[in-house]
């Protein structure tokens, strides 16, 4: 997106590491095999891979499902749910700045293994990507509580900091939309 700021090539080796970290540990806290992780159909993308509409201004990042449908035939059951992930780096850029005291991958790694135990949830049937207003908020609480729980297992640097972000400043902090 034009304008706004997005990770620079360093920052970009920092999500990725991130990105690697969050899927492990997310898979484990899922007791899931390679091959059931492998057949989840989820993508995770940075500012400059986002569409105008996958952009947002003020979640760190919002998932977005996408129905897919199996190219040879077009009958419905053949249609599957695609989630993206898409990372919002200008907010989160912002947020590092506001806050010196949060670490980039510590907080990338809070922001995608969230979001991954999400799409976990979704794709397990445990959580309806359209639930009422009421039960996303529940959830939402549910996910914030999980991820914390890995992640404090996996013992990373300064995630510290990144919990009394989130203890501080939780809410509202992610977004999800349907697209067909
Ligand atoms: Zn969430």
């Amino acid at each position: 997106m034009q304008g706004l700021q997005r990770f620079q090539e360093g920052e970009l080796m920092i999500v990725n590491e991130a990105v690697a970290i969050a899927e492990e540990i997310s898979s484990n806290a899922y007791k899931m095999s390679s091959a059931e992780w492998r057949g989840r159909r989820y993508d995770i993308k940075t500012l400059a891979d986002l569409t105008p509409d996958e952009v947002v201004h003020g979640p760190l990042a919002q998932i977005i499902r996408y129905v897919g449908r199996k190219a040879e035939t077009s009958l419905s059951s053949s249609e599957y749910d695609f989630y993206k992930i898409c990372l919002q780096d200008h907010t989160i850029l912002s947020t590092l700045k506001k806050f010196p005291e949060l670490r980039l991958l510590p907080f990338t790694l809070y922001i995608v293994t969230h979001e991954l135990i999400h799409v976990i949830r979704f794709s397990k049937f445990l959580q309806a990507f359209d639930a009422s207003a009421r039960e996303k908020i529940l959830e939402e609480a549910r996910v914030h509580e999980k991820t914390q729980a890995v992640l404090r297992l996996a013992q990373i640097p300064d995630m510290g900091a990144v919990f009394d972000f989130y203890r501080a400043w939780q809410g509202p902090l992610d977004d999800l939309r349907d697209m067909a």
